[in-house]
């Protein structure tokens, strides 16, 4: 492990519930997580805090579920939700620390010792520096677990902006200075807010879905499209994008390219 703080409940408004299946549909839209979240946290907070009880809640909810994973083999737990009172901090509703005592997690998706123990790649892949970064830019329960668990998409872009620098780029800097910080979260936030991607596309990120469902790692088709390859496209591709002709590509690695130089220039002046 090279982070030395604990990703999934970190503070400072930063929160993530990735493994636990949150963001596993096609339409994983902050309106449509919220939603679900929202319904989850509500029937579980009125359910008698014992075994039996939220093992049929539990199964009410997978039964009600409106959409199906995009992965199947990646499983999506109904006992995530809201565990503050505003809505603003995604976890775990049948852990301990949340019920006050009672472990209900072997009521969920998986066992709970491994709930317990299960650590995503993350922890081992990102450096303390890029993970901070991460946690100080991108502090809601949304963005943050779209974000930290793209180790790609946080290297991708760290070393465009190093491109930019022609050095060293300094998470400590950035984090100290709020004028740069807010460029960091804009660029961070393209995984959200980048325009023009195509909802009906079966991709997530990087990955799209091989003929068992599984997540394989998707190329851009440089032949097809009749282009080279470009430093920003592995964070066109973290993205979701999926251009089909050359002008979508160009548009797509431009909006990369002036959120990188929005940070460069904050850092510069
Ligand atoms: S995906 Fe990683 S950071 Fe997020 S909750 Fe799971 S282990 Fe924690
Ligand atoms: S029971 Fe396990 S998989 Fe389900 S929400 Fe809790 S930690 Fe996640």
């Amino acid at each position: 492990m090279t982070v030395s703080f604990h990703l999934c409940q970190p503070g400072g408004g930063a929160s993530c519930g990735a493994c636990c299946g949150l963001y596993n549909f096609q339409d994983h839209s902050r309106e449509a997580l919220t939603e679900q979240l929202a319904t989850q946290t509500a029937r579980l907070r009125r359910t008698p805090l014992d075994a039996e009880s939220w093992g049929e809640a539990a199964r009410e909810l997978l039964e009600q579920r409106h959409a199906s994973p995009m992965f199947p083999a990646v499983r999506v737990c109904p006992l995530l939700g809201f565990i503050d009172f505003q809505g603003r901090q995604v976890g775990c509703l049948g852990h301990p620390k949340v019920t006050g005592g009672v472990d209900l997690r072997d009521c969920g998706v998986y066992r709970s010792s491994v709930c317990e123990t299960f650590t995503c790649p993350s922890f081992g892949w990102l450096t303390d520096g890029q993970a901070r970064l991460v946690q100080a830019a991108c502090a809601d329960w949304y963005l943050y677990g779209l974000v930290i668990t793209d180790v790609e998409f946080v290297r991708a872009c760290l070393r465009l902006l190093e491109w930019e620098l022609g050095g060293p780029a300094r998470p400590e800097e950035m984090m100290a200075r709020p004028e740069v910080l807010a460029t960091v979260r804009r660029l961070f936030a393209l995984k959200e807010t980048a325009p023009r991607r195509d909802k009906r596309a079966v991709v997530f990120g990087r990955f799209s879905r091989d003929v068992e469902g599984e997540p394989v790692p998707r190329m851009l088709d440089y032949v097809k499209l009749g282009v080279r390859a470009a430093p920003e496209d592995d964070v066109v591709l973290c993205l979701g994008y999926t251009p089909t002709d050359p002008t979508e590509l160009m548009a797509s690695r431009e909006l990369v390219r002036s959120h990188v130089r929005a940070v460069s220039r904050a850092l510069a002046a």
